[in-house]
């Protein structure tokens, strides 16, 4: 038996079928990175009709890739919630329409069950993670402390105050003149810069709790580039590596205000875009080995939106008997508090 996974939550199309034992047999993603490029960023209208474009062709796709029919499904589970309602809607329209037609269980995912469930995936070189973990979800738009304490079992430790830390890395980025996502850019800048030289400052570091900050810093950013007229490459480089080293240094003391509030914890898991940044899975990884535990990673591919990750969360609440009705509405906005377990 195996569940059809569905993502169209913000910019990426994706498809997947996992088998339930978490064997992945098919996976596709397509990235709208182009469309949006000119905007500077994700515009929702735009994203809504490249998903209605690009999503049934997707699951033809993996089906094919997967060898399988559709009376070999044993559910189809798309992503209902949170996120860009346009894309929520084709998404969960399109795996309602092959549920009903091919008489399969339904599964309204919650996106950021999705990315929380990735690292008990088997086959992933550290997993799979025991509950409970801490999860810190980093994307462009999450920036969360999460224990997981199992499927459904969620208690939210910390948020951002204002912006996602992704966002923050794309704020910065284009106040350096660089394109958008600058996320990757602003890291590549950064190699070759000093981050001791420009003092920038580390918004809520020591401070008790686990929420996070980020306008302030971007805003520091703005106001050291400001005093820089006519900024050199290496000005430049400093300020990406000076902005870099303080979101780090902010996230490791999160972490760790995070982890002592989980003393269960069996590891620390980070999710999201950001997680691919180099600096900041170091001083991640060191939050974690100072309270003896691992830091895991899953692949950045299934870190960033993906729908194996989707296929998953599917697999695991069908085989907990929590299938959804064909009536589920889509959700903007959708907390993991509350879900059912
Ligand atoms: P959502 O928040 O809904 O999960 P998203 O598309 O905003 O979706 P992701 O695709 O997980 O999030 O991640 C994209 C974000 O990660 C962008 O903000 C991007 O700049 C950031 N990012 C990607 N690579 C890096 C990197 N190497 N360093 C820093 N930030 C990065
Ligand atoms: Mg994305
Ligand atoms: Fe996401």
């Amino acid at each position: 038996a195996a569940v059809l996974g569905l993502e169209s939550s913000c910019d990426e199309t994706a498809a997947a079928i996992l088998r339930a034992d978490g064997t992945i047999l098919a996976e596709a993603v397509l990235s709208q990175l182009a469309e949006h490029a000119p905007y500077g960023g994700v515009v929702p209208e735009i994203a809504a009709r490249a998903h209605l474009d690009a999503l049934p062709q997707l699951v033809g796709q993996v089906m094919r890739q997967a060898g399988l029919g559709y009376a070999d499904l044993a559910g189809v589970a798309a992503t209902s919630g949170p996120g860009l309602i346009g894309g929520l809607i084709v998404g969960a329209t399109l795996g309602k329409g092959i549920a009903l037609a091919h008489d399969l269980p339904f599964v309204a995912v919650n996106h950021l069950e999705a990315h929380a469930l990735t690292a008990t995936l088997p086959g992933l070189a550290a997993g799979p993670v025991r509950f409970p973990y801490l999860l810190l979800l980093l994307s462009g738009g999450h920036c969360q402390c999460v224990e997981v304490a199992g499927v459904g079992r969620y208690r939210r430790l910390g948020t951002t105050l204002d912006d996602a830390v992704g966002e923050a890395f794309d704020k910065a980025a284009k106040l350096l003149g660089l394109p958008w996502p600058g996320g990757p850019a602003l890291e590549r800048l950064a190699a070759s810069g000093d981050p001791a030289r420009i003092p920038l400052p580390r918004p809520l570091l020591g401070r008790p709790g686990c929420d996070f900050s980020w306008s302030g810093l971007k805003t520091a950013v703005a106001h050291a580039l400001a005093r820089l007229p006519g900024a050199t490459e290496q000005d430049r480089a400093d300020l990406a590596a000076g902005f870099q080293a303080a979101v780090a240094a902010v996230l490791a003391d999160r972490a760790r205000h995070a982890l002592a509030l989980v003393p269960a914890a069996s590891a620390l898991v980070v999710a999201g875009g950001v997680a691919a940044n180099a600096a900041v899975r170091a001083a991640l990884a060191g939050a974690a080995a100072a309270a003896g535990l691992p830091l895991v990673a899953p692949p950045i591919r299934l870190c960033t939106d993906n729908a194996v990750m989707v296929a998953w969360a599917g697999v695991q609440r069908l085989r907990r008997g929590l299938p959804d009705e064909l009536g589920h509405a889509p959700r903007p906005r959708w907390p993991l508090e509350g879900l059912a377990a």
